[in-house]
């Protein structure tokens, strides 16, 4: 595959200090030389690349904006720049870095207690333990306020039961974040694998996100020792607050989706000869080729503000929402029309545009839709919340 020749249409990279260059770089570099020659494969095998983890751990992409605890701590905008290299490589590579630092290194730094922390965040900095975050329910994922699974304490236990759907990295986790009713309202609690009553299995017949595990978690009389409950966590705002930089991810990730699909299109199209000279030179495919650099350069200057925003911790959950609808709509549109360039050999997977194409879907929907960030926004710019009507 041609190495990637970056998209940088409005110098954006002068924008960048050394230090978000050089790991932009790092992580550039390596997804071209460990994860796209084996990639394709993955997703045709359904299969997740695990070997890739612990070099994942070992340049810090596991939590990597999180202090101490083993984590790399570094700024939001590199952070992002992680994401963005990420998923040029797959959606799914990124969505196992996500679940891995937002949805469940968060919330344990975040609500954990001490001791859960020095157990867990270290482990999973490494890439020695995997996390997995069960919030969505097999009757709903839109509204997690109407969850149905329910912990009890009964003396010195929790009794857990209940069902989570779609969970991204279910069957290959250490530790489980699960959010449950509670007598106090909803609270987060961290199953362990192999814990008595707990069982998982993974979603089949996927077309999207093939090199992600995918699975259902299933709760019988679950017993959970009371200090597996996260001390710190109260309410729907608990599991609402990890979406919010999962989400962030999400805006920098759809962009590097739709920079990779945009680099095969432009190379593609220069060298496929139609009409007695390349398609690049017809103005329908270059009307394309513009739309989509248009529409990767706003991207980029977006997620580069959100990320200043949030540096110095002004970015509102707002925003990100507009971010993460931007980017999935940016990189859905991106993934069609370089299929479309591409002409058949667009539907085979030894091209990239199909793969991406499929894996969107996937992201579009996960971390609120794209219907539901609608409603965010709807709701911010009127005051009127418009959820249920
Ligand atoms: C590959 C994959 C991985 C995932 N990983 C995780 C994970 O790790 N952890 C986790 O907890 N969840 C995960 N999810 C679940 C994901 O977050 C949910 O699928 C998502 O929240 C949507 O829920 P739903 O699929 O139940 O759709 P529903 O809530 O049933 O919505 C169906 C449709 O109705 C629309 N809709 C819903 N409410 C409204 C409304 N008020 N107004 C207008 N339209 C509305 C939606 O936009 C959507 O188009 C994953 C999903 C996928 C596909």
């Amino acid at each position: 595959m041609p190495a990637f020749r970056g998209v940088d249409f409005y110098q954006v990279d002068g924008l960048l200090t050394e230090e978000e260059q050089l790991v932009r770089d790092t992580v550039r570099d390596w997804v071209q030389e460990k994860v796209l020659p084996v990639i394709g494969g993955h997703f045709r095998a359904g299969t997740f690349p695990r070997d890739l983890i612990p070099q994942m751990a070992s340049m810090g992409m596991l939590g990597a904006n999180l202090e101490g605890y083993g984590c790399a701590g570094l700024g939001a905008v590199a952070t992002g720049l992680i994401m963005q290299e990420l998923e040029r490589g797959d959606s799914g590579l990124r969505s196992f870095a996500s679940v891995q630092g937002s949805l469940v290194m968060y919330p344990i730094r975040e609500y954990g207690s001490e001791e859960q922390r020095r157990r867990w965040l270290p482990a999973m900095a490494r890439g020695e333990a995997i996390g997995c975050y069960g919030l969505t329910e097999p009757d709903g994922g839109s509204n997690p306020g109407a969850m149905r699974t329910r912990a009890v304490r009964k003396g010195d236990r929790w009794i857990l039961d209940g069902a989570k759907a779609w969970i991204t990295n279910g069957t290959i986790a250490d530790v489980a974040v699960v959010w449950a009713r509670t007598d106090e309202g909803i609270r987060g609690f961290l199953v362990e694998r192999g814990t008595r009553g707990f069982s998982s299995r993974d979603h089949v017949g996927k077309f999207s996100l093939r090199a992600s595990v995918t699975s259902e978690l299933i709760f019988q009389e679950c017993e959970i020792p009371l200090e597996n409950i996260l001390p710190a966590s109260r309410g729907l705002k608990s599991p609402l607050s990890c979406l919010t930089p999962a989400r962030y991810g999400i805006s920098w990730g759809t962009i590097g989706s739709a920079m990779a699909v945009y680099d095969e299109a432009l190379s593609y199209a220069k060298t496929r000869v139609v009409f007695g000279k390349p398609i690049a030179g017809h103005q329908i495919q270059q009307a394309k080729l513009v739309w989509m650099l248009s529409e990767i350069t706003k991207g980029q200057l977006l997620n580069l503000q959100l990320g200043r925003l949030k540096e110095k911790g002004l970015a509102t959950p707002q925003q990100v929402s507009l971010g993460k609808r931007n980017g999935c709509c940016v990189a859905r549109e991106c993934a069609r029309l370089g299929r479309e360039i591409l002409g058949a050999n667009g539907i085979m997977d030894e091209y990239q545009a199909g793969r991406h194409l499929c894996n969107i879907e996937s992201v579009y929907t996960y971390e609120g839709t794209h219907d539901i960030h609608t409603l965010i926004l709807g709701e911010a710019i009127t005051g009127i919340p418009a959820y249920q009507g």
